[in-house]
């Protein structure tokens, strides 16, 4: 669980007009929080920031009060969860999940079996170990993808636009996915969409950027209401 902490964050790529200009927002321990604003805004350039992907050219980052702005992004214990099309079609659900264990190779096979099955069953995976992700539903592999940063023991989830190349019917069923499993793991979420009904479902709180800037954060419902 992470608490995530933006101070007064700049980012300028060469001299032109910042990404990012004077951003604060603070993110709670578990909280659910939308980056949601028109193209260009600089929504992933702030979640790139965020998760070490993107130099902070001024500001504080701090996670969990510590300040990250120059962490290495494998010390900052945030996991960005990409698309399915990230999951190894030739692998199990179980080889995809304990991916970034193997990889890491600091794991021996017994401690790899325990994290991977645990994070299986909290993500209801459990009875699906043995099948590839061609025979799964498009939110059962959304949530092996988010089990491949639950092994890593990630403190927060970061997703960037997760859902705009897929058909309507399949987004529906992610979106889903994705609130009920942040429900259930009370995982710290930030999640960059440019759609509204996404914006104004899914999450506790939205930020709203315009040309950079963070013109709104509040929940839906106070947006709704204005
Ligand atoms: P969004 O995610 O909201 O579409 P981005 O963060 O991708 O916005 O981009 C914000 C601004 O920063 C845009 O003007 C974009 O062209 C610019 N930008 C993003 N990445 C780079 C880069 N690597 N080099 C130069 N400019 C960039
Ligand atoms: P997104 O907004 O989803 O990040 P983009 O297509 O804007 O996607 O950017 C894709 C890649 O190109 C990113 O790595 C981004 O940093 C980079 N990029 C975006 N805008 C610029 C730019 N004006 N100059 C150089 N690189 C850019």
């Amino acid at each position: 669980m992470a608490e995530i902490n933006l101070s007064r964050i700049v980012k300028k790529y060469g001299d032109g007009f910042p990404a990012v200009n004077d951003v604060s927002l603070r993110i709670a321990d578990g909280e659910f929080v939308i980056l949601v604003g028109p193209s260009g805004s600089g929504k992933s350039t702030l979640l790139r920031m965020i998760v070490g992907l993107e130099d902070i050219t001024d500001g504080e980052l701090t996670i969990d009060g510590e300040r990250a702005n120059e962490k290495a992004p494998r010390d900052r214990g945030l996991a960005m969860v990409f698309q399915n099309y990230a999951l190894y079609p030739h692998m199990t659900v179980f080889e995809n999940i304990a991916f970034p264990l193997r990889l890491a190779k600091d794991l021996g096979e017994e401690e790899i079996r325990r994290k991977v099955e645990q994070a299986a069953s909290m993500l209801e995976l459990g009875e699906h170990l043995e099948r590839k992700p061609a025979n799964l539903s498009g939110g059962q592999r959304q949530r092996v993808a988010m089990g491949r940063a639950i092994v890593r023991d990630a403190k927060a989830f970061l997703f960037d636009e997760p859902l705009s190349n897929l058909d309507a019917k399949l987004r529906g069923q992610m979106r889903t996915e994705i609130a009920r499993m942040q429900r259930r793991l009370g995982t710290t979420t930030v999640y960059v969409t440019h759609d509204q009904t996404e914006a104004m479902t899914l999450g506790d709180k939205v930020a709203v950027l315009k040309r950079g800037e963070l013109q709104q954060y509040a929940s839906p419902q106070e947006l709704y209401d204005e």
